[in-house]
């Protein structure tokens, strides 16, 4: 089996100045008082980058001039730039964001959930490959750092205006958040910040195709994200098909480390089940997927398949969603048909995947 997981390729090691774009709060005033100031002049500068979306020194006009002096000469607040903006017919908006070291991820605002939806990227690229993703085909080029991650969040939340209006976070834009574990866990908890967005972790959701040792991890973080599990399949040898690091972390392990996840009162684990005709979508699949989830509190998401060129699969008609819905249903499970959002404009589920940019 290739090892998937060993594909890790770190982010350029920082040599040049300080980004402050990926520090804590905590960092950004130990920082701030190593250079002469006090720490809550820290907190202050985190304030303007993260809630205000101001990067400029010379805007952060409650900071001393002194500090602000000492921090443009050792530190950078670097920002994603927007590259392209999209908009689908049905709200949807991409944008296709550069890092400082030229590589491109997207991110993605998907209006009226009814919730108001941001949805993130990890990587650049992705390492599980799994049969139906186009992000998958990519390969993982690199992972995120902590502030790229939080990044996308800032430049969505000033771009489309929600600095001041709460909006939920979706952890389901390109790559696996378990395989960039620490980035990502940062970069919530600076979303999470009271001091930044203040995003509160019921607002986010982190999914992932299930490593399992991510998910142990996981269970112990104060700033706690709802969990949706990729799980696409319901017996071992199918899910190795479809979902390779099934042959690291088999399906028994994930659901055993699903049933023992700490789950806050009235919340529930979202299983996500991308639907292909013909492969995984029979009514005997819909049976199995019933005992697999017994006595979890569960939720399934039915994702029919976005069909993209070089996917060897197809998208079941939607009387077979129906009829796999409705034996989930008659099992009391909640099940939901996601509606694809953005397909116009390539953002769906599945078909965030950017050219090979030559830098
Ligand atoms: N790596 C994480 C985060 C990506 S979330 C994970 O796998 O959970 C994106 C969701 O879209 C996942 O459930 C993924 O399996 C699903 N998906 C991927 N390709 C798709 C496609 N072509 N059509 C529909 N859903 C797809």
């Amino acid at each position: 089996m290739p090892e998937l997981l060993d594909a890790a390729v770190p982010p350029p090691s920082p040599t040049g100045p300080t980004d402050l774009a990926g520090l804590t709060p905590e960092e950004l005033s130990a920082l701030v008082v190593e250079l002469g100031g006090k720490a809550f002049q820290g907190r202050q500068v985190f304030r303007w980058i993260h809630r205000k979306g101001v990067t400029d020194f010379s805007a952060m006009t409650d900071v001393p001039k002194s500090v602000r002096a000492r921090l443009a000469e050792v530190a950078v607040i670097s920002t994603p730039d927007i590259v392209r903006k999209d908009t689908s017919s049905d709200g949807t908006t991409k944008l296709l964001l550069r890092l400082g070291d030229g590589r491109q991820i997207e991110a993605v605002f998907i209006p009226d959930t009814p919730s108001q939806t941001f949805c993130i990227s990890t990587q650049v690229g992705c390492a599980m490959k799994c049969g139906f993703c186009l992000t998958g085909t990519m390969g993982l080029t690199r992972h995120l750092t902590a502030g790229e991650i939080a990044g996308q969040v800032r430049v969505l939340a000033k771009e489309l205006g929600f600095l001041d209006t709460p909006f939920n976070i979706v952890v389901m834009g390109m790559g696996e958040p378990l395989h960039n574990y620490d980035a990502t866990m940062k970069a919530l908890r600076m979303v999470g910040s009271e001091d930044g967005l203040h995003v509160s972790p019921r607002r986010v959701t982190l999914s992932t195709v299930g490593v399992v040792p991510g998910l142990e991890k996981l269970a112990q973080e104060a700033y706690m994200p709802n969990l949706a599990i990729s799980l696409h399949a319901t017996t071992e040898a199918q899910r190795d098909e479809l979902v390779p690091i099934n042959r690291k972390y088999s399906l028994a392990q994930l659901m055993a480390a699903c049933r023992s996840f700490p789950l806050k009162k009235r919340s529930r684990i979202t299983f996500e089940y991308v639907m292909l005709a013909g492969v995984n979508d029979t009514i005997e699949d819909a049976r199995r997927l019933v005992r697999l989830l017994n006595g979890l509190k569960a939720k399934v998401n039915l994702l029919p398949l976005n069909e993209a060129a070089g996917i060897p699969y197809t998208r079941p008609s939607d009387d077979q969603v129906d009829a796999f819905a409705q034996v989930l249903a008659n099992a009391h499970i909640t099940v939901s048909v996601r509606k694809s959002r953005g397909r116009d404009i390539r953002a769906a589920c599945g078909q965030l995947a950017v050219e090979k940019v030559a830098i």
